[in-house]
């Protein structure tokens, strides 16, 4: 064989290995650049189980408990950072005379589907009725139970960011000492990170539940679970309990999750 003939081939034969090495670099970064940003998008988006209070906080390792003498019942727990951050509002309502309790934190899908579906079926009642004999439209019986109770799956209690704090009695925050309660929260509760997400309802908030006077909200972590809700979660995920199908006509996604104050999103 003559040397041209000879380098010729050579050249052949590391022009086809040059190419398929090519070809095997450009698939593995390419494979790293899919694996980081699926590993990204893990990192970003909250799961929807956490979303939708299906997990058991008790075991979740950035859920604490609240201790027992800031709370006004056993066994209710919040994340960590949510806590830490009622506890300074706490000290700081104390040295002006106002003391806040913790009546309602952390709640999970079940037991949201038990208080939903006791007043679902009647067995608890609201305003004095059994809802299943005096309202048999299924829509309208949801908004009635509305007005103060989530549906499961749809509650900020789910998160951990959110409080109900001394009494989720409006008559408690018309009174003088609950006045002043509230009084102290619309003034000092934003500087500690929190926030009234039903506040009185208006042309600004015309949708969703009635004011709670009560319940507030830990914005900071609360806003990227809202923020990752209205992206990932749609009505096929709220299901599971009596009376889901009426999320779809009343559009608790529009209507609820989204109807808050809209001071606590901007
Ligand atoms: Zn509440």
């Amino acid at each position: 064989m003559k040397p041209s003939i000879i380098s010729h081939k050579i050249s052949f034969v590391i022009s086809i290995l040059f190419v398929f090495f090519t070809f095997l670099i450009s698939g593995q970064t390419n494979n790293n650049k899919f694996f980081c940003k699926s590993e990204m998008k893990i990192i970003n988006t909250i799961d929807k189980k956490y979303l939708l209070g299906q997990f058991n906080y008790k075991s979740e390792k950035n859920f604490v408990k609240v201790e027992a003498q800031y709370g006004n019942k056993e066994d209710m727990y919040l994340q960590k950072e949510v806590y830490e951050a009622f506890l300074k509002m706490r000290i700081a309502a104390l040295k002006d005379g106002i003391t806040l309790i913790i009546v309602s934190a952390t709640r999970n899908f079940n037991e949201q589907k038990t208080i939903w579906e006791a007043k679902w079926t009647g067995n608890k009642l609201v305003n004095g009725e059994n809802l299943s004999l005096t309202v048999k439209d299924p829509n309208e019986r949801a908004k009635i139970i509305l007005n103060y109770s989530s549906m499961p799956g749809t509650s900020r209690h789910h998160w951990g960011t959110d409080i109900d704090i001394n009494s989720i009695n409006k008559d408690y925050f018309s009174s003088e000492k609950g006045n002043k309660v509230y009084e102290w929260l619309m003034t000092n509760a934003a500087t500690y990170g929190f926030c009234q997400p039903y506040n009185e309802k208006n042309n600004l908030r015309p949708n969703g539940y009635e004011e709670e006077k009560w319940h507030w909200s830990y914005i900071s972590i609360a806003n990227q679970y809202l923020s990752d809700y209205k992206k990932t979660i749609t009505y096929k995920d709220i299901t599971g309990f009596m009376g889901s199908e009426t999320s779809i006509t009343l559009d608790i996604i529009k209507n609820y999750i989204l109807g808050i104050n809209q001071n606590c999103i901007n």
